[in-house]
């Protein structure tokens, strides 16, 4: 990351290159996505566009270059987030999931795993998929947790050179697949007799395999495909651990490192709508008064507390992508400060906001609302600020030799 934090020549094209991505296919989709009651059709909604995204390149930025892909820095994956959030967080949700579910892959996997389990996202046509399944029906805050805790509850259990895994996961993205015979790829988080472990399933292995209980219709980030199903027998050849059993808590806390600070950026992307409609609001509406409102000291102060808090949150979300990205030693704090700071702030910047444009703004069809929605899941996800994320930073405060000044290398 450049010490200026001016833009490269190659990142304003990124920046103009994804606006005009998202301009041209995910506003019209956010568009439709508000308009289709149902859960499903809304998520399927995005596929011509995830084709087009993958089409042009996109899906292999989420991959590294050292396996095959085409990622850049950390603040590259920033501006491609921001822009693309700005009309749909939900896509941006949906296509990132190899950025979770194969960071254990990168981190633990042999060689001959990687180049099979990366093959799909290298695709130039078509809409891979991958997910995370992590949280369970019942909670995943304490995953990690010994009998007789529940911990995590999916087993599983050996059977000759397979495993059998059985249980039932919540919340992930795209663990159904498109159609239902799950994901290109499904990093499963379970219980193998040597303790929490990571198994990677293919759509051969999950095929048939996968009872979708129900789709979650969710307030905001509407065109996301989240459901809680059950596995029934899916068979896993062994040699799809990745790492050894056991090793599961620690791969899953390092595989949401990167997505975390992501939350920060995806917050800035929702502030940043926000604060475009009251902006233009309080410029051109006097409300029966003489002048427009921007002219009230009261209303401009709202506007200058909102963006101060914007420019703050995306400088601190570059530095953690870039940080979390480059495995810097930083990188887990400055991620969870992203994650923490960023989802809070986003939340009290667009109520601040909404606060601002008064009563028309809490009539659906006025624009700021559905960002309230958006920024409300922040906190919640990538593991709730109370119940995960804040204990990270707890553990963090206590390890011994902490230094402050080290994350702001400073020290
Ligand atoms: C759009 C979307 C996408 C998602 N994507 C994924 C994904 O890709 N993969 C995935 O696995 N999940 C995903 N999730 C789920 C998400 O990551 C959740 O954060 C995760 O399930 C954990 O939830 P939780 O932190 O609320 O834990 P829970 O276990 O449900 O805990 C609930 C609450 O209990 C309290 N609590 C519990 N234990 C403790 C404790 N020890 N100390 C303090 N407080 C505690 C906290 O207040 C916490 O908020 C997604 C969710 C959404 C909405």
């Amino acid at each position: 990351m450049t010490v200026s934090f001016d833009l490269s020549p190659e990142q304003e094209q990124l920046k103009h290159g994804s606006r005009q991505f998202a301009e041209a296919h995910l506003r019209d989709l956010a568009d439709a996505v508000r308009a289709e009651p149902d859960p499903l059709r809304r998520a399927l909604l995005a596929r011509p566009a995830f084709e087009k995204a993958v089409e042009a390149g996109f899906l292999k930025g989420f991959i590294p270059v050292p396996f095959g892909g085409a990622a850049g820095n950390g603040v590259d994956a920033a501006i491609l987030i921001e822009e693309w959030a700005a009309h749909s967080p939900d896509f941006v949700i949906s296509m990132a999931g190899p950025l979770i579910a194969l960071a254990p892959v990168y981190e633990a996997g042999t060689p001959e795993q990687i180049a099979r389990f990366v093959a799909p996202f290298l695709a130039e046509r078509g809409a891979p998929v991958a997910a995370m399944a992590y949280s369970e029906p019942g909670g995943s805050a304490n995953f990690d947790a010994a009998p007789p805790a529940e911990g995590t509850r999916t087993t599983a259990v050996p059977d000759g050179d397979e495993y059998v895994i059985n249980g039932r996961k919540a919340w992930a993205s795209h663990l159904p697949g498109w159609d239902g015979d799950g994901p290109d790829v499904m990093t499963i988080v379970c219980r193998a007799p040597g303790g929490v472990s990571l198994v990677v399933a293919e759509r051969e292995h999950l095929a048939g395999h996968i009872e979708v209980e129900e789709y979650y219709d969710l307030p905001g980030l509407a065109g996301c495909m989240t459901a809680r199903v059950r596995l029934v027998d899916v068979r896993v050849p062994k040699a799809n651990l990745l790492g050894e059993e056991g090793q599961g808590v620690a791969l899953t806390r390092n595989a949401f490192v990167g997505s975390g600070a992501s939350i920060g950026t995806f917050a800035v992307a929702a502030m940043r709508q926000a604060f475009d409609i009251a902006f233009r609001f309080a410029r051109t509406e006097k409300r029966g008064g003489d002048v427009a409102i921007i002219e009230h000291r009261a209303v401009s102060d709202v506007l200058a507390d909102a963006k101060g808090r914007i420019e703050a949150v995306r400088l601190l979300s570059w530095r953690a992508l870039d940080a979390a990205l480059s495995q810097h030693p930083a990188g887990l704090e400055m991620a969870l400060h992203a994650k923490i700071f960023g989802s809070e702030t986003g939340v009290e910047v667009i109520n601040d906001l909404i606060k601002l444009v008064g009563v028309e703004a809490y009539d659906r069809n006025f624009p700021i609302l559905r960002h309230l929605h958006e920024a409300l899941a922040y906190p919640v996800i990538e593991g709730s600020n109370i119940g995960v994320r804040r204990r990270q930073l707890h553990d963090l405060f206590r390890t011994g030799g902490y230094d402050p000044l080290s994350a702001s290398g400073m020290a």
